[in-house]
Protein backbone atom coordinates (compact mmCIF):
# COMPACT_ATOMS: atom_id res chain seq x y z
CA UNK A 1 0.00 0.00 0.00
CA UNK A 2 1.56 3.43 -1.08
CA UNK A 3 2.14 5.81 1.66
CA UNK A 4 -0.36 8.43 2.04
CA UNK A 5 -0.27 11.62 -0.22
CA UNK A 6 -0.84 14.58 1.46
CA UNK A 7 -3.25 17.08 -0.14
CA UNK A 8 -5.08 20.27 0.23
CA UNK A 9 -8.81 20.18 0.36
CA UNK A 10 -10.86 23.56 0.09
CA UNK A 11 -14.29 22.93 0.45
CA UNK A 12 -15.75 26.06 -1.46
CA UNK A 13 -19.12 27.60 -1.09
CA UNK A 14 -22.34 27.04 -2.45
CA UNK A 15 -23.29 23.10 -2.89
CA UNK A 16 -18.95 22.91 -2.49
CA UNK A 17 -19.19 21.63 0.80
CA UNK A 18 -22.26 18.87 -0.04
CA UNK A 19 -20.42 17.24 -3.45
CA UNK A 20 -16.74 17.85 -1.43
CA UNK A 21 -17.82 15.59 1.05
CA UNK A 22 -19.70 12.97 -1.28
CA UNK A 23 -16.10 12.86 -3.39
CA UNK A 24 -13.90 12.27 -0.80
CA UNK A 25 -16.35 10.00 0.58
CA UNK A 26 -15.78 7.81 -2.42
CA UNK A 27 -12.42 8.01 -2.80
CA UNK A 28 -11.52 7.14 1.07
CA UNK A 29 -13.98 3.96 0.13
CA UNK A 30 -12.14 3.18 -2.90
CA UNK A 31 -8.78 3.02 -0.90
CA UNK A 32 -7.52 6.50 -1.69
CA UNK A 33 -4.18 7.15 0.27
CA UNK A 34 -4.60 10.78 0.78
CA UNK A 35 -3.65 13.03 4.25
CA UNK A 36 -6.13 15.61 3.74
CA UNK A 37 -5.27 19.33 5.39
CA UNK A 38 -8.06 21.10 5.05
CA UNK A 39 -7.95 25.21 4.10
CA UNK A 40 -10.73 27.63 3.83
CA UNK A 41 -11.10 29.74 0.45
CA UNK A 42 -13.32 32.00 -1.15
CA UNK A 43 -16.45 33.98 0.20
CA UNK A 44 -15.31 34.05 3.80
CA UNK A 45 -11.86 34.92 2.94
CA UNK A 46 -12.62 37.58 0.62
CA UNK A 47 -15.60 38.90 3.56
CA UNK A 48 -12.15 38.71 5.56
CA UNK A 49 -11.02 41.35 4.08
CA UNK A 50 -8.46 39.38 1.97
CA UNK A 51 -9.33 40.82 -2.11
CA UNK A 52 -7.77 37.09 -4.05
CA UNK A 53 -10.09 35.19 -1.27
CA UNK A 54 -7.31 33.12 -0.27
CA UNK A 55 -5.20 33.22 3.40
CA UNK A 56 -1.54 33.13 4.56
CA UNK A 57 -2.13 29.52 5.81
CA UNK A 58 -3.27 28.42 2.53
CA UNK A 59 -0.30 29.42 1.09
CA UNK A 60 1.53 27.74 3.66
CA UNK A 61 -0.42 24.58 3.06
CA UNK A 62 0.22 24.12 -0.96
CA UNK A 63 3.58 24.77 -0.53
CA UNK A 64 3.83 21.90 1.83
CA UNK A 65 1.57 19.43 -0.12
CA UNK A 66 2.04 21.04 -3.78
CA UNK A 67 -1.39 19.65 -4.52
CA UNK A 68 -5.22 20.95 -4.15
CA UNK A 69 -8.44 19.47 -4.73
CA UNK A 70 -10.61 22.23 -4.72
CA UNK A 71 -14.81 22.95 -4.55
CA UNK A 72 -15.91 26.06 -6.42
CA UNK A 73 -16.32 28.94 -4.42
CA UNK A 74 -18.65 31.88 -5.12
CA UNK A 75 -16.34 35.52 -6.43
CA UNK A 76 -18.34 38.28 -4.82
CA UNK A 77 -20.29 41.04 -6.41
CA UNK A 78 -18.91 44.58 -7.26
CA UNK A 79 -15.24 45.61 -7.96
CA UNK A 80 -12.22 45.10 -5.69
CA UNK A 81 -12.01 41.50 -6.10
CA UNK A 82 -9.27 38.70 -7.38
CA UNK A 83 -10.37 35.78 -8.97
CA UNK A 84 -9.07 33.35 -7.05
CA UNK A 85 -8.87 30.78 -9.31
CA UNK A 86 -6.48 33.33 -11.67
CA UNK A 87 -4.58 34.51 -8.69
CA UNK A 88 -3.84 30.74 -7.83
CA UNK A 89 -2.92 29.71 -11.36
CA UNK A 90 -0.42 32.40 -11.94
CA UNK A 91 0.90 32.51 -8.53
CA UNK A 92 1.81 28.54 -8.43
CA UNK A 93 2.60 28.31 -12.01
CA UNK A 94 -0.06 25.86 -13.05
CA UNK A 95 0.14 26.27 -16.91
CA UNK A 96 -1.34 23.56 -18.47
CA UNK A 97 -5.41 23.34 -18.22
CA UNK A 98 -6.41 19.98 -18.84
CA UNK A 99 -9.82 19.37 -19.48
CA UNK A 100 -11.47 15.87 -20.69
CA UNK A 101 -14.96 16.22 -22.23
CA UNK A 102 -16.45 12.94 -22.85
CA UNK A 103 -20.18 11.94 -23.84
CA UNK A 104 -22.11 8.94 -21.82
CA UNK A 105 -24.57 8.70 -24.02
CA UNK A 106 -27.10 7.24 -24.18
CA UNK A 107 -27.44 7.27 -20.39
CA UNK A 108 -26.59 11.14 -20.52
CA UNK A 109 -28.64 13.49 -23.08
CA UNK A 110 -26.58 14.79 -25.66
CA UNK A 111 -26.35 15.29 -29.65
CA UNK A 112 -22.91 14.29 -29.70
CA UNK A 113 -22.84 10.96 -28.44
CA UNK A 114 -19.31 10.13 -29.51
CA UNK A 115 -17.19 12.64 -28.03
CA UNK A 116 -14.09 11.97 -26.64
CA UNK A 117 -12.11 15.48 -26.65
CA UNK A 118 -9.19 16.62 -24.23
CA UNK A 119 -8.53 20.06 -24.07
CA UNK A 120 -5.38 21.28 -23.17
CA UNK A 121 -5.32 25.46 -22.33
CA UNK A 122 -2.57 27.50 -21.85
CA UNK A 123 -3.21 29.21 -18.40
CA UNK A 124 -1.03 32.06 -17.57
CA UNK A 125 -0.18 33.84 -21.02
CA UNK A 126 -2.10 35.53 -23.56
CA UNK A 127 -4.71 38.07 -23.10
CA UNK A 128 -4.94 37.22 -19.25
CA UNK A 129 -1.61 39.03 -18.53
CA UNK A 130 -4.18 41.78 -17.31
CA UNK A 131 -2.05 44.70 -18.82
CA UNK A 132 -4.78 46.64 -20.29
CA UNK A 133 -4.73 50.51 -20.63
CA UNK A 134 -6.81 53.20 -21.67
CA UNK A 135 -4.78 55.27 -23.71
CA UNK A 136 -6.99 58.05 -25.48
CA UNK A 137 -10.18 59.36 -24.60
CA UNK A 138 -11.30 56.53 -27.54
CA UNK A 139 -8.99 53.95 -27.45
CA UNK A 140 -8.44 51.51 -24.77
CA UNK A 141 -6.33 48.40 -24.77
CA UNK A 142 -5.28 45.18 -23.70
CA UNK A 143 -1.85 43.23 -24.37
CA UNK A 144 -1.24 39.59 -25.76
CA UNK A 145 1.56 38.26 -24.25
CA UNK A 146 2.93 34.94 -25.34
CA UNK A 147 6.26 33.61 -24.39
CA UNK A 148 8.27 30.27 -26.38
CA UNK A 149 9.19 28.74 -23.40
CA UNK A 150 5.43 29.29 -22.09
CA UNK A 151 4.34 27.87 -25.36
CA UNK A 152 6.79 25.27 -25.43
CA UNK A 153 5.67 23.66 -22.10
CA UNK A 154 2.14 23.63 -23.12
CA UNK A 155 2.36 22.39 -26.28
CA UNK A 156 5.35 19.38 -24.98
CA UNK A 157 2.83 18.67 -22.17
CA UNK A 158 -0.22 17.66 -24.62
CA UNK A 159 1.80 15.83 -26.90
CA UNK A 160 3.17 13.72 -24.24
CA UNK A 161 -0.11 13.44 -22.76
CA UNK A 162 -1.69 12.29 -25.80
CA UNK A 163 1.10 9.69 -26.10
CA UNK A 164 0.77 8.29 -22.11
CA UNK A 165 -2.74 8.70 -22.78
CA UNK A 166 -2.85 6.26 -25.71
CA UNK A 167 -4.66 9.35 -27.58
CA UNK A 168 -3.65 9.00 -31.71
CA UNK A 169 -4.17 12.87 -32.71
CA UNK A 170 -3.32 16.33 -31.35
CA UNK A 171 -4.68 19.56 -33.30
CA UNK A 172 -3.82 23.21 -32.35
CA UNK A 173 -5.83 25.98 -32.68
CA UNK A 174 -4.47 29.68 -33.44
CA UNK A 175 -5.97 32.42 -35.23
CA UNK A 176 -2.35 33.15 -36.89
CA UNK A 177 -3.36 34.19 -40.21
CA UNK A 178 -4.22 37.71 -38.58
CA UNK A 179 -1.96 37.66 -35.33
CA UNK A 180 0.85 36.00 -37.09
CA UNK A 181 3.57 36.74 -34.81
CA UNK A 182 1.82 35.90 -31.58
CA UNK A 183 -0.52 33.28 -32.49
CA UNK A 184 1.96 32.45 -35.37
CA UNK A 185 4.76 31.69 -32.63
CA UNK A 186 2.82 29.05 -31.12
CA UNK A 187 1.66 27.73 -34.51
CA UNK A 188 5.36 27.27 -35.47
CA UNK A 189 6.43 25.54 -31.70
CA UNK A 190 3.35 23.25 -32.32
CA UNK A 191 4.71 21.88 -35.69
CA UNK A 192 8.16 21.69 -34.19
CA UNK A 193 7.33 19.94 -31.12
CA UNK A 194 5.15 17.24 -33.52
CA UNK A 195 8.14 16.45 -35.69
CA UNK A 196 9.55 15.10 -32.26
CA UNK A 197 6.16 12.62 -31.87
CA UNK A 198 6.25 10.82 -35.27
CA UNK A 199 3.90 8.44 -34.05
CA UNK A 200 1.11 11.47 -33.55
CA UNK A 201 -1.46 12.46 -36.11
CA UNK A 202 -0.84 16.11 -36.19
CA UNK A 203 -2.70 19.40 -37.70
CA UNK A 204 -3.38 23.11 -37.22
CA UNK A 205 -6.83 24.78 -37.73
CA UNK A 206 -7.66 28.10 -37.94
CA UNK A 207 -9.95 28.61 -34.47
CA UNK A 208 -12.61 29.67 -35.98
CA UNK A 209 -13.02 27.35 -38.56
CA UNK A 210 -11.78 24.97 -35.67
CA UNK A 211 -14.36 25.56 -33.45
CA UNK A 212 -17.38 25.07 -35.81
CA UNK A 213 -15.73 21.75 -36.98
CA UNK A 214 -15.72 20.47 -32.98
CA UNK A 215 -18.99 21.91 -32.67
CA UNK A 216 -20.48 19.76 -35.65
CA UNK A 217 -18.35 16.35 -35.55
CA UNK A 218 -16.13 16.39 -32.41
CA UNK A 219 -15.47 12.88 -32.99
CA UNK A 220 -13.02 14.07 -35.37
CA UNK A 221 -10.83 15.24 -32.57
CA UNK A 222 -8.75 13.75 -29.76
CA UNK A 223 -6.68 16.07 -27.96
CA UNK A 224 -6.78 19.92 -28.68
CA UNK A 225 -4.18 22.40 -27.48
CA UNK A 226 -4.72 26.15 -27.51
CA UNK A 227 -3.49 29.87 -26.09
CA UNK A 228 -5.64 30.61 -23.26
CA UNK A 229 -8.32 32.82 -24.30
CA UNK A 230 -9.37 30.39 -27.25
CA UNK A 231 -9.27 27.39 -24.65
CA UNK A 232 -11.26 29.43 -21.85
CA UNK A 233 -14.00 29.82 -24.68
CA UNK A 234 -13.70 26.11 -26.54
CA UNK A 235 -13.26 24.30 -23.34
CA UNK A 236 -16.87 25.54 -22.02
CA UNK A 237 -18.40 24.78 -25.62
CA UNK A 238 -16.82 21.19 -25.59
CA UNK A 239 -18.54 20.72 -21.90
CA UNK A 240 -21.56 21.55 -23.03
CA UNK A 241 -21.89 19.56 -26.02
CA UNK A 242 -20.81 15.88 -23.98
CA UNK A 243 -24.71 17.21 -22.36
CA UNK A 244 -23.24 18.43 -19.25
CA UNK A 245 -21.82 21.01 -17.50
CA UNK A 246 -22.11 19.35 -14.08
CA UNK A 247 -19.92 16.08 -14.92
CA UNK A 248 -16.80 18.13 -16.17
CA UNK A 249 -13.49 18.36 -14.75
CA UNK A 250 -10.59 19.85 -14.92
CA UNK A 251 -6.68 19.68 -13.73
CA UNK A 252 -4.43 22.75 -14.15
CA UNK A 253 -0.81 21.52 -13.70
CA UNK A 254 2.48 23.39 -13.21
CA UNK A 255 5.94 22.02 -12.40
CA UNK A 256 5.77 20.53 -9.57
CA UNK A 257 2.32 21.33 -8.32
CA UNK A 258 -1.23 20.63 -9.08
CA UNK A 259 -5.16 21.85 -8.67
CA UNK A 260 -8.06 19.71 -9.50
CA UNK A 261 -11.54 20.81 -9.87
CA UNK A 262 -15.04 20.04 -11.05
CA UNK A 263 -15.60 22.90 -14.14
CA UNK A 264 -18.78 24.07 -12.82
CA UNK A 265 -19.64 26.78 -10.76
CA UNK A 266 -20.61 27.04 -7.02
CA UNK A 267 -24.36 26.62 -7.82
CA UNK A 268 -26.29 28.92 -4.95
CA UNK A 269 -29.25 27.86 -6.39
CA UNK A 270 -29.65 24.64 -5.85
CA UNK A 271 -26.92 24.81 -2.36
CA UNK A 272 -28.15 23.12 0.59
CA UNK A 273 -30.63 20.93 -0.80
CA UNK A 274 -28.60 18.24 -1.44
CA UNK A 275 -29.40 17.25 -4.74
CA UNK A 276 -26.08 18.73 -6.15
CA UNK A 277 -24.30 16.11 -8.68
CA UNK A 278 -20.68 15.06 -7.11
CA UNK A 279 -19.42 13.75 -10.25
CA UNK A 280 -17.39 16.45 -12.09
CA UNK A 281 -15.13 16.84 -8.41
CA UNK A 282 -15.26 13.50 -8.52
CA UNK A 283 -13.98 12.98 -11.43
CA UNK A 284 -11.72 15.83 -10.81
CA UNK A 285 -10.49 13.21 -7.80
CA UNK A 286 -10.31 10.23 -10.27
CA UNK A 287 -7.56 12.58 -12.55
CA UNK A 288 -5.76 13.51 -8.76
CA UNK A 289 -5.35 9.69 -8.11
CA UNK A 290 -3.78 9.23 -11.62
CA UNK A 291 -1.86 12.45 -10.76
CA UNK A 292 -0.21 11.12 -7.78
CA UNK A 293 0.75 7.77 -8.71
CA UNK A 294 -2.84 5.68 -7.50
CA UNK A 295 -4.01 4.60 -10.72
CA UNK A 296 -5.86 1.20 -9.49
CA UNK A 297 -7.77 3.37 -7.21
CA UNK A 298 -8.53 5.73 -9.54
CA UNK A 299 -9.65 3.04 -12.12
CA UNK A 300 -11.85 1.84 -9.87
CA UNK A 301 -13.77 4.96 -8.72
CA UNK A 302 -14.09 6.08 -12.73
CA UNK A 303 -15.37 2.19 -13.47
CA UNK A 304 -17.94 2.01 -10.24
CA UNK A 305 -19.22 5.88 -11.43
CA UNK A 306 -19.64 4.83 -14.71
CA UNK A 307 -21.55 1.91 -13.65
CA UNK A 308 -23.54 4.03 -11.69
CA UNK A 309 -24.62 5.98 -14.21
CA UNK A 310 -25.34 3.03 -16.82
CA UNK A 311 -27.71 1.96 -14.42
CA UNK A 312 -29.47 4.80 -14.50
CA UNK A 313 -28.52 5.88 -11.11
CA UNK A 314 -28.76 10.05 -11.57
CA UNK A 315 -29.09 13.18 -9.79
CA UNK A 316 -31.66 15.76 -10.95
CA UNK A 317 -29.37 17.82 -13.23
CA UNK A 318 -29.07 14.65 -15.69
CA UNK A 319 -32.29 12.37 -14.64
CA UNK A 320 -34.39 11.70 -17.53
CA UNK A 321 -37.69 9.60 -17.08
CA UNK A 322 -37.08 7.43 -20.29
CA UNK A 323 -33.57 6.59 -19.47
CA UNK A 324 -33.00 6.98 -15.90
CA UNK A 325 -33.81 4.30 -13.33
CA UNK A 326 -33.52 6.34 -10.23
CA UNK A 327 -33.41 9.91 -9.45
CA UNK A 328 -30.90 10.40 -5.94
CA UNK A 329 -29.73 13.26 -4.04
CA UNK A 330 -25.87 14.25 -3.66
CA UNK A 331 -25.14 11.51 -0.44
CA UNK A 332 -27.40 9.08 -2.07
CA UNK A 333 -25.68 8.77 -5.59
CA UNK A 334 -22.00 8.68 -3.05
CA UNK A 335 -23.95 5.72 -2.14
CA UNK A 336 -24.33 4.24 -5.29
CA UNK A 337 -20.98 4.42 -6.55
CA UNK A 338 -19.80 3.28 -3.53
CA UNK A 339 -21.40 0.04 -3.64
CA UNK A 340 -20.43 -0.90 -7.30
CA UNK A 341 -16.61 -0.59 -6.20
CA UNK A 342 -14.87 -3.14 -8.02
CA UNK A 343 -17.22 -3.73 -11.00
CA UNK A 344 -17.03 -2.54 -14.39
CA UNK A 345 -19.53 -1.05 -16.92
CA UNK A 346 -20.78 -2.83 -19.73
CA UNK A 347 -22.44 -0.98 -22.08
CA UNK A 348 -19.85 2.38 -21.56
CA UNK A 349 -16.34 1.78 -22.00
CA UNK A 350 -14.51 0.98 -18.87
CA UNK A 351 -11.76 2.52 -18.05
CA UNK A 352 -7.82 0.88 -17.94
CA UNK A 353 -5.06 3.26 -16.08
CA UNK A 354 -1.60 1.91 -15.99
CA UNK A 355 1.17 3.56 -13.42
CA UNK A 356 2.50 5.86 -16.06
CA UNK A 357 5.57 7.18 -14.61
CA UNK A 358 6.31 10.91 -12.82
CA UNK A 359 3.73 13.52 -13.58
CA UNK A 360 4.54 14.61 -16.99
CA UNK A 361 5.48 18.28 -16.01
CA UNK A 362 7.89 17.53 -14.29
CA UNK A 363 9.70 15.68 -17.17
CA UNK A 364 9.22 19.03 -19.33
CA UNK A 365 11.77 21.07 -20.52
CA UNK A 366 11.81 24.31 -23.02
CA UNK A 367 14.25 22.84 -25.61
CA UNK A 368 13.58 24.84 -28.47
CA UNK A 369 16.48 27.63 -29.35
CA UNK A 370 15.68 31.40 -29.75
CA UNK A 371 17.62 33.82 -32.05
CA UNK A 372 20.78 34.85 -31.53
CA UNK A 373 21.15 38.44 -32.32
CA UNK A 374 18.59 41.30 -31.89
CA UNK A 375 19.08 44.74 -34.31
CA UNK A 376 16.65 48.21 -33.15
CA UNK A 377 16.31 49.60 -36.54
CA UNK A 378 12.79 51.76 -35.91
CA UNK A 379 10.11 52.56 -33.87
CA UNK A 380 6.40 53.18 -33.06
CA UNK A 381 5.22 56.50 -32.03
CA UNK A 382 2.02 56.14 -30.77
CA UNK A 383 -0.42 59.63 -30.73
CA UNK A 384 -3.23 60.79 -28.66
CA UNK A 385 -3.95 63.34 -31.49
CA UNK A 386 -7.29 64.80 -32.10
CA UNK A 387 -6.48 68.06 -34.36
CA UNK A 388 -7.49 69.62 -37.92
CA UNK A 389 -10.57 67.21 -38.12
CA UNK A 390 -8.37 64.62 -37.47
CA UNK A 391 -6.88 64.85 -41.26
CA UNK A 392 -3.83 62.27 -41.77
CA UNK A 393 -1.89 64.19 -44.53
CA UNK A 394 -2.06 66.98 -42.11
CA UNK A 395 -0.55 65.13 -39.38
CA UNK A 396 2.11 63.32 -42.00
CA UNK A 397 3.23 66.65 -42.74
CA UNK A 398 3.93 67.63 -39.65
CA UNK A 399 5.56 64.79 -38.87
CA UNK A 400 8.02 64.80 -41.97
CA UNK A 401 8.81 68.32 -41.06
CA UNK A 402 9.40 68.91 -37.21
CA UNK A 403 9.75 65.28 -36.23
CA UNK A 404 12.25 63.00 -38.98
CA UNK A 405 15.96 62.78 -38.01
CA UNK A 406 18.75 61.86 -39.86
CA UNK A 407 18.72 58.69 -38.19
CA UNK A 408 14.73 57.85 -37.82
CA UNK A 409 12.14 58.65 -40.53
CA UNK A 410 7.92 58.44 -40.59
CA UNK A 411 7.68 55.63 -43.08
CA UNK A 412 3.96 55.16 -41.93
CA UNK A 413 0.84 56.50 -40.04
CA UNK A 414 -1.79 53.89 -38.93
CA UNK A 415 -5.43 54.41 -37.53
CA UNK A 416 -6.70 51.11 -35.72
CA UNK A 417 -4.38 48.72 -37.73
CA UNK A 418 -5.24 50.36 -41.19
CA UNK A 419 -2.82 52.61 -43.34
CA UNK A 420 -3.64 56.38 -43.40
CA UNK A 421 -0.60 57.73 -44.38
CA UNK A 422 0.97 58.27 -47.23
CA UNK A 423 -2.14 57.48 -49.78
CA UNK A 424 -4.58 56.48 -47.13
CA UNK A 425 -8.58 56.78 -48.37
CA UNK A 426 -10.61 59.69 -47.02
CA UNK A 427 -13.76 57.22 -46.07
CA UNK A 428 -11.33 55.66 -43.76
CA UNK A 429 -12.84 56.48 -40.11
CA UNK A 430 -10.32 57.46 -37.66
CA UNK A 431 -10.19 57.67 -33.85
CA UNK A 432 -7.77 59.86 -31.88
CA UNK A 433 -5.23 57.03 -31.74
CA UNK A 434 -2.18 57.02 -34.20
CA UNK A 435 0.27 54.56 -34.91
CA UNK A 436 3.29 56.57 -36.47
CA UNK A 437 6.01 54.08 -37.40
CA UNK A 438 9.73 55.89 -38.05
CA UNK A 439 12.69 53.38 -39.48
CA UNK A 440 16.01 53.94 -40.00
CA UNK A 441 17.43 55.40 -42.57
CA UNK A 442 19.09 53.47 -44.53
CA UNK A 443 15.89 50.72 -43.34
CA UNK A 444 17.41 48.13 -41.70
CA UNK A 445 20.24 49.94 -39.93
CA UNK A 446 20.45 49.36 -36.36
CA UNK A 447 20.20 52.40 -34.71
CA UNK A 448 20.78 53.63 -30.85
CA UNK A 449 18.23 54.20 -27.64
CA UNK A 450 19.72 57.96 -28.17
CA UNK A 451 18.21 58.07 -31.19
CA UNK A 452 14.77 57.28 -29.80
CA UNK A 453 14.85 59.94 -27.60
CA UNK A 454 15.94 62.28 -29.77
CA UNK A 455 13.17 61.80 -32.07
CA UNK A 456 10.30 61.50 -29.09
CA UNK A 457 12.03 65.19 -28.28
CA UNK A 458 11.36 66.49 -31.59
CA UNK A 459 7.94 64.89 -31.48
CA UNK A 460 7.59 66.65 -28.05
CA UNK A 461 8.66 70.13 -29.49
CA UNK A 462 6.14 69.30 -32.49
CA UNK A 463 3.63 69.83 -29.65
CA UNK A 464 2.25 66.29 -30.21
CA UNK A 465 1.33 63.74 -27.06
CA UNK A 466 3.39 60.28 -27.44
CA UNK A 467 1.31 58.30 -25.34
CA UNK A 468 3.28 55.21 -25.90
CA UNK A 469 6.69 53.87 -28.14
CA UNK A 470 6.91 50.35 -29.15
CA UNK A 471 10.58 49.45 -30.60
CA UNK A 472 11.20 47.74 -33.60
CA UNK A 473 13.61 45.17 -33.93
CA UNK A 474 15.01 42.40 -36.14
CA UNK A 475 15.96 39.61 -34.67
CA UNK A 476 18.35 36.97 -36.81
CA UNK A 477 17.83 39.81 -39.92
CA UNK A 478 14.43 38.85 -39.31
CA UNK A 479 11.32 42.25 -38.87
CA UNK A 480 10.06 40.84 -35.11
CA UNK A 481 6.90 43.20 -35.63
CA UNK A 482 3.86 43.22 -37.89
CA UNK A 483 4.30 44.97 -40.79
CA UNK A 484 0.95 46.97 -40.87
CA UNK A 485 -2.66 47.36 -42.25
CA UNK A 486 -3.40 43.98 -40.71
CA UNK A 487 -0.61 42.10 -43.19
P1 LIG B 1 -22.78 27.38 -11.90
O1 LIG B 1 -21.94 26.38 -12.62
O2 LIG B 1 -22.56 27.45 -10.44
O3 LIG B 1 -24.33 27.05 -12.14
C1 LIG B 1 -24.95 27.05 -13.43
C2 LIG B 1 -26.20 26.15 -13.38
O4 LIG B 1 -25.78 24.77 -13.33
C3 LIG B 1 -27.07 26.38 -12.16
O5 LIG B 1 -28.41 26.23 -12.52
C4 LIG B 1 -26.66 25.27 -11.21
O6 LIG B 1 -27.69 24.86 -10.33
C5 LIG B 1 -26.28 24.14 -12.16
N1 LIG B 1 -25.21 23.30 -11.60
C6 LIG B 1 -23.89 23.62 -11.53
N2 LIG B 1 -23.21 22.62 -10.96
C7 LIG B 1 -24.11 21.66 -10.64
C8 LIG B 1 -24.01 20.39 -10.03
N3 LIG B 1 -22.83 19.91 -9.61
N4 LIG B 1 -25.14 19.68 -9.87
C9 LIG B 1 -26.33 20.13 -10.29
N5 LIG B 1 -26.49 21.33 -10.90
C10 LIG B 1 -25.39 22.09 -11.06
O7 LIG B 1 -22.54 28.78 -12.59
P2 LIG B 1 -22.98 30.25 -12.11
O8 LIG B 1 -24.36 30.19 -11.52
O9 LIG B 1 -22.70 31.11 -13.27
O10 LIG B 1 -21.95 30.64 -10.98
C11 LIG B 1 -22.22 30.56 -9.58
C12 LIG B 1 -20.99 30.99 -8.81
O11 LIG B 1 -19.91 30.09 -9.06
C13 LIG B 1 -20.46 32.37 -9.21
O12 LIG B 1 -20.09 33.07 -8.04
C14 LIG B 1 -19.25 32.08 -10.06
O13 LIG B 1 -18.31 33.12 -9.99
C15 LIG B 1 -18.73 30.83 -9.38
N6 LIG B 1 -17.87 29.96 -10.23
C16 LIG B 1 -16.83 29.35 -9.60
C17 LIG B 1 -16.02 28.48 -10.31
C18 LIG B 1 -14.87 27.83 -9.61
O14 LIG B 1 -14.71 27.98 -8.41
N7 LIG B 1 -14.04 27.07 -10.30
C19 LIG B 1 -16.27 28.21 -11.66
C20 LIG B 1 -17.38 28.83 -12.27
C21 LIG B 1 -18.18 29.70 -11.53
Amino acid sequence: MPDKTPITVAYGDGIGPEIMRAALRILIEAGAQLELHTIEVGEQVYQRGLSSGIGPEAWESLRHTRLLYKAPITTPLGGGYKSLNVTIRKTLGLYANVRPCESYAPFVNTVHPLMNVVIIRENEEDLYAGIEHQQTREVYQCLKLMSSPGSEKLIRYAFEYARRNNRRKVTCFTKDNIMKLTDGLFHKIFDQVAAEYPGLESEHLIIDIGTAKLADRPEQFDVIVVPNLYGDILSDVAAQLTGSVGLGASANIGQDVAMFEAIHGSAPDIAGQGIANPSGLLLAGVLMLQYIGQPEVAEAVHNAWLTTIEEGIHTADIYMRERSSQKVGTLAFADAVIERLGQRPRRLHPVNYKPSGPPIARSQTVRLATARTKALVGVDVFLDWDEAERDPAQLGQILTEQANTDALQLSMITNRGLKVWPEGLPETFCTDHWRCRFVSAPEGTAIQHSDLIALLNKVKDAGLDFIKTENLYNFDGQPGYSLGQGQ
